[in-house]
């Protein structure tokens, strides 16, 4: 007999109990000093974020969608312009990409990690080709070696969308590092998250780090010195403050997320389901823990109906949404994409997470199988 236990998708309060002192600290201290928006407390963090990331500069932006707007801004990307993307991401990545007047243009997926499958990209290229933006999705890395070798072969850039993999390692080496730049949110549920919105550009090209200093602050980096056309994109003092008094401890997060995601294994294997593969170059950070089902939409269903705060990442795949029927895409243009998309489903995972929990979730599933067959 089951019990019935509510389990959220992120436990958010649960993380801010374990370093109340450390938060309090950071926003008296930006109160204290009246730095509310950018200061101290982001340069501080910017400094601690490059160094996390292997990179050379960070620079904050107001959240994940603009740092990725600003980056390709910064690629001189715009009208004309074609960025090699996927379909499979949250909405934000191909966004960023018809805000600056460019085309995205989607590739399929790998079916084991979800991310940008490298042998899709050449033919995807041509002249108006200017950028290459991976997604490390759910915390997985992308394939980033042939990604980068074909980028170089052709002479484009290759912008990382990171905002779901802080820490992320590909390689041994950090996300974020790898391409000509890296995009991260700090959305409050990320694996590295504010207390409001926030963002960041990492790169270790420094012409690119001070186009973004000058986009994000109305085109330049004092007051009232407006070298190019910009827009208020900047990340406010206290988030940065946050932000650097978090940093320290995601590590440690990202270690019981990995921890946890292993119990599930162990819960979930005998289960009629494919669980989540991590290539061997990786090591995710699971921002998700995604599963995927048939019978996905009435599994999720009855996951909420039990008090488990299941979530679809994400329902309508982007090359398939009705604002972009336009680029000509059409069920069927990406197979695996639209495959995956139909069986994907995202169990409550943090650091947090308690077995019994998890154990919880598993017994869920299981009565859900035994009773819908
Ligand atoms: C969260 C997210 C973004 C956007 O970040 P915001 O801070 O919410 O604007 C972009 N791309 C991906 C893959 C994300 O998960």
């Amino acid at each position: 007999m089951l019990f019935r236990m509510k389990i959220p998708l992120v436990d958010l309060k649960a993380q801010y109990d374990s370093i109340k002192n450390e938060i309090h600290v950071a926003i008296f201290h930006t109160l204290e000093t009246s730095q509310f928006i950018l200061g101290e407390g982001v340069e501080g963090f910017e400094k601690d974020f490059a160094q996390y990331c292997e990179a050379r500069f960070a620079v904050g932006t107001s959240s994940g969608t603009s740092a990725l707007h600003l980056a390709l801004l910064a690629m001189s990307v715009g009208a004309g312009d074609e960025v090699i993307t996927v379909s499979q991401t949250f909405i934000a990545t191909a966004e960023a990409i018809s805000l600056t007047g460019a085309r995205p243009v989607f590739i399929d997926i790998d079916e084991k990690t979800y991310c940008m499958d490298p042998s899709k990209i050449e033919k995807a290229i041509t002249k108006k080709t200017k950028v290459i933006l991976p997604v490390h999705l759910y915390g997985h890395p992308a394939d980033m070696d042939p990604i980068l070798a074909i980028a170089k072969k052709h002479r484009l850039l290759v912008l990382e969308d990171a905002c779901q993999a802080h820490g992320a390692l590909y390689k041994a080496k950090r996300v974020g590092g790898l391409g000509h730049a890296a995009c991260f949110s700090f959305y409050p549920g990320k694996n590295l998250g504010a207390y409001g919105e926030g963002g960041a550009v990492v790169t270790s090209d420094a012409e690119i780090a001070t186009k973004i200093k000058k986009l994000r602050n109305h085109g330049g980096l004092k007051k009232y010195e407006h070298e190019i056309l910009g827009m208020n994109a900047r990340l406010e003092g206290i988030q940065g403050a946050i932000l650097r008094a978090k940093l320290p401890f995601l590590d440690r997060w990202n270690e019981l997320r990995r921890q946890n995601a292993e119990r599930y294994q162990g819960l979930l294997k005998e289960l009629n389901m494919v669980l989540p593969r991590e290539a061997s170059y990786a090591k995710s950070v699971f921002h998700v823990y995604v599963i995927r089902v048939q019978e996905r939409d009435r599994l999720n269903a009855y996951l909420n109906e039990n008090g488990i705060s299941s979530v679809i990442h994400y329902p309508v795949p982007n090359h398939l949404l009705k604002f972009y029927r336009e680029l000509g895409y059409r069920e069927g243009s990406l197979p695996v994409t639209e495959k995956v998309s139909k069986e994907v489903l995202s169990l409550p995972l943090y650091p947090e997470l308690t077995e019994e929990q998890m154990q919880y979730v598993a017994d869920t599933i299981h009565s859900f199988q035994m009773t819908h067959r």
